[in-house]
């Protein structure tokens, strides 16, 4: 036996084996990500089952050239070292968006060069099913449309979020719908042309290229109808996406271990979707269809939307209150990151608990910017995780709490949810604050939050407005307590 029918031969049963190890550490990986405590072994679980993902590839493909290896990996790795540091916690959806776009992008530009090395560069005159083979000629077209369609859409997503294109508002064409469905039935239609019709290498080529022009097209005509509001479903969505395209990749590759991440990725991405639909109360045909964000930016300026009577209070005032209660919730949102005030909140939630009250901590589904985002910020401040309580828990809770803390939240308590029918985000369930004892909003002013609309509890009864930097604010009430020992 020669030395490179030995190496095959171990091959043959190693690769496999590595493959069976990292699909299994993927898939504990995932698992341990659904639950604060074990998330972050969860993801160096699922890290180091992608790093033997590519040692089984590169056993499997043989000898190569290494130092393009060896260079991609250090591109890549300080690329994405660089971003993970510099990103701030309120910038983490727009990072996402571009990751996924990376994984769209890969899929696209490995299925070009299948086609370029294997048809267009050997001059074949045979059609792309034979020389491929049937179901990978197919999944050529499949992987250079998805992967298209999530790098465009993501880049779209990311401008979008960072307000760059239209200041985040849904932009409607003309036949939107109609263009749509053009560009997908076209790029389909070629891509199946392309399979089992190019008569020759150049056609074949050709034929690609428009394939994957036209799926870029669809991306961004796919993205640009949805609100800013909107785009955290979108980037799940497109995260999906990126999954198919890989899940795609793998089967025209033949490669396992891209076949089972790519189909996780993919399956995990449409279920947290799904979660986000159900959580603003949206299908996802309704966030897809778009338009949502137009509605609710014209309704933001309306006479009807200013106040008229609201009342406010200092960190004093509320100090003393919180001094003289028995339960406390806290709801954190998308000011809490902005002031970066978690540890402070920590440091109020030890002062109250030491005193005997309850505190809890209530955690809207989409509360701030991202899916997670309010868990992972209470968790870097140690924010013990049975403080924390989800939507459906707690909302019963609120009927009998003393004091509820709004930190930088917003829509995820505006009662027009629950009775105005011409409110954008009517239906979308909210976290019941307005019926605690009382209420205390901590925010810069009367300015509305993500959906741009009025939030009729500023007005109520029981609420008070405490105007300011939520870390200033609950500094002040931390420094207003200790003095009421
Ligand atoms: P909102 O966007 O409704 O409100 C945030 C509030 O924070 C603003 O009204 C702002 O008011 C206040 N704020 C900003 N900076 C500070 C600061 N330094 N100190 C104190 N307050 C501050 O946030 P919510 O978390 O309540 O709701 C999330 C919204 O974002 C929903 O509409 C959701 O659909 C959407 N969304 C959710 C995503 C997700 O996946 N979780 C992703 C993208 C959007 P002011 O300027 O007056 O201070």
């Amino acid at each position: 036996m020669n030395v490179s029918t030995e190496f095959n031969s171990i091959n043959g049963v190693l690769v496999p084996l590595i493959y069976l190890i990292s699909a299994t550490l993927f898939i504990l990986g995932l698992k341990r990500m659904g639950r604060i405590s074990t998330a972050r072994s969860g993801n160096t679980l699922s890290a180091f089952a992608m790093f033997l993902a590519v040692i089984g590839t590169l056993l499997e493909i043989g000898f190569v050239d290494y130092r393009w290896i060896i260079g991609g990996l250090i591109i890549g790795g300080l690329i994405g070292t660089v971003a993970a540091l510099r990103v701030r916690m309120t910038e983490m959806p727009e990072m996402v968006a571009l990751f996924n776009g990376s994984g769209g992008a890969a899929s696209l530009a490995v299925a070009v060069a299948v086609v370029w090395s294997r048809i267009v560069e050997q001059q074949v005159t045979s059609l792309p099913s034979e020389v491929l083979g049937v179901s990978q000629s197919v999944t050529v077209g499949l992987s250079i449309i998805i992967g298209a369609v999530t790098l465009s859409g993501s880049y779209m997503a990311y401008l979008k979020l960072q307000g760059k294109i239209n200041k985040g508002r849904p932009i409607l064409l003309p036949l939107r719908h109609v263009w749509t469905a053009v560009f997908t039935l076209g790029a389909l239609a070629l891509s199946i042309y392309f399979a089992f019709f190019a008569a020759d290498a150049a056609q074949a080529g050709t034929i690609i290229l428009i394939v994957a022009g036209a799926s870029l097209v669809l991306g961004v005509l796919l993205v640009i109808p949805i609100g800013s509001g909107d785009m955290p479903v979108v980037v799940s969505l497109l995260n999906s996406y990126s999954g198919l395209a890989a899940c795609a990749t793998g089967f025209m590759l033949n490669n396992n271990a891209l076949i089972i991440s790519g189909a996780l990725v993919g399956s995990a991405g449409i279920i947290l979707t799904q979660i986000m639909c159900v959580a603003m109360d949206r299908s996802l045909l309704n966030v897809l269809l778009g338009g949502f964000g137009a509605q609710a930016a014209t309704s933001g300026s309306g006479a009807s939307d200013e106040y008229t009577s609201v009342t406010s209070s200092s960190a004093e005032e509320m100090a003393m209150v919180l001094f003289d209660s028995e339960s406390v919730v806290f709801v954190p949102g998308y000011g809490l990151a902005v002031a970066q005030a978690q540890h402070a909140v920590r440091e109020l939630t030890d002062l109250l608990t030491k005193k005997g009250i309850r505190v809890s901590f209530a955690i809207h589904p989409v509360a701030g910017r991202m899916p997670g985002h309010m868990n992972v910020l209470l968790a870097e401040a140690d924010v013990p995780y049975d403080y924390l309580f989800e939507m459906e828990k707690i909302n019963s809770e609120f009927k009998s709490t003393d004091v509820a803390i709004l930190l930088g939240a917003n829509d995820v308590c505006n009662p027009s949810a629950l009775d105005d029918p011409s409110s954008p985000i009517y239906g979308m369930p909210i976290l019941n604050v307005h019926q605690s004892r009382s209420v205390f909003i901590v925010k810069r002013s009367l300015s509305p939050g993500y959906a741009g609309i009025k939030n009729p509890l500023f007005e109520a009864e029981n609420a008070s407005m405490c105007y300011g930097d939520a870390k200033k604010i609950i500094n002040e009430v931390i420094e207003e307590i200790k003095t009421l020992k």
